[in-house]
């Protein structure tokens, strides 16, 4: 039977500490698994005041149909394209972001990629191991001082790959048609704002940070991916579909470009028979880059928190609906 204590559901991982802080004014169903039994997430939902997920969950209108008391979405991590935010809108529910909780796992795999792509020399544990000596093979590699990081996507993913590669003496060029080239946060992170252009060709490594949305899917095409150097090194952590994976693949296998670190698909798991799986230089991680210790603890306690004044809030509200103005 319901009791007046609301009630959340949580369909993937989430740190344990949080589940403790909700817990305290909260009946918290959390399983980890509710991501892969769409019909109990579905049962678990009916009487649900929030719902809690990462980016597997989709949250879709047709389940907020199943959850008719559904106020708050919390979302641990940044990107919303796993949520259906209009139908959300639509409904009155409220949905909320861990924004900038991960950021700073993010930045570090951009330069930790950087750093291996543009040496190229930290994969041959296995030839040295095996007494083989590849030295002349690997001695071309280059120092990432110097070089010059281009961010496509100049958010709060972006802004800090800018701070940290300027602390190994990178120059920092930057892309976004939705940041003026006026506005204060080009000149505060020493960053050029030049044109989508004008950013490929002066990289040397690129990484992109935009949402995935219709103006930005395969923005790096087989066309924008022929203007880089041979040398340059590309980065997605932001969207699988925001890279065109056959041309990628295809400029790899062809020396075209340096390198690539992906650590995300348009399709994930990546499936069997994808061009990148025999693709050369090439780093392949599975949506980790903004998971951490450290990140995971940020990310859920920032989220049981906001989740937790939302739920208090809307409490409030509904006991006072005319405010406080007795
Ligand atoms: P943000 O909203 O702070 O920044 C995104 C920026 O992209 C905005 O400034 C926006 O103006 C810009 N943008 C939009 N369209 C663009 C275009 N066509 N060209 C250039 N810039 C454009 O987001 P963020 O927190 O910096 O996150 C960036 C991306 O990283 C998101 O896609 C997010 O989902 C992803 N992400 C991935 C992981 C992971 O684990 N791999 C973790 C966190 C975030």
């Amino acid at each position: 039977m319901k009791t007046d204590r609301k009630t959340i559901v949580v369909s993937e991982f989430i740190d344990a500490s949080a589940i403790e802080s909700l817990q305290r004014h909260f009946d918290v169903r959390a399983d980890a698994t509710l991501v892969e039994r769409p019909e109990t997430l579905r049962e678990r939902l009916a009487d649900a005041d929030a719902l809690i997920v990462r980016n597997r969950t989709q949250v879709t209108a047709a389940l907020l149909d199943a959850a008719p008391r559904l106020a708050v979405v919390g979302r641990l991590g940044v990107g919303l394209d796993n949520i259906d935010v209009g139908a959300c809108d639509a409904r009155g529910i409220e949905v909320i972001p861990a924004t900038g909780a991960n950021a700073r796992a993010v930045a570090e795999y951009v330069i930790a990629t950087s750093l291996m792509l543009l040496r190229g020399a930290y994969l041959s544990s296995a030839a040295v191991a095996q007494g083989r000596w590849p030295r002349t093979a690997l001695s071309g590699g280059r120092e990432v001082a110097g070089s010059t990081m281009a961010v496509i996507g100049f958010g709060g993913i972006g802004q800090l790959v800018a701070q940290l590669a300027h602390g190994l003496g990178m120059q920092v060029v930057g892309h976004d048609p939705h940041v003026p080239a006026d506005a204060a946060c080009w000149r505060e992170q020493r960053v050029q704002c030049v044109s989508f252009a004008d950013a490929l060709r002066a990289a040397d490594v690129v990484s992109v940070h935009v949402p995935l949305v219709d103006g930005t899917r395969n923005l790096l095409g087989a066309a924008p991916l022929s203007t880089l150097k041979p040398h340059a090194v590309v980065i997605n952590t932001s969207r699988g579909g925001v890279i065109d994976e056959s041309a990628l693949a295809d400029a790899l296998r062809h020396a075209r470009i340096g390198g690539a670190a992906l650590d995300v698909f348009a399709d994930e798991p990546l499936k069997a028979g994808s061009p990148l799986a025999d693709a050369p230089n090439l780093i392949l991680t599975p949506h980790i880059a903004g998971l951490t210790l450290q990140s995971n603890e940020r990310v859920s306690t920032l989220i049981a928190s906001r989740v937790t004044t939302a739920l208090l809030d809307a409490a409030r509200d509904a006991m006072n609906p005319h405010g406080a103005s007795t």
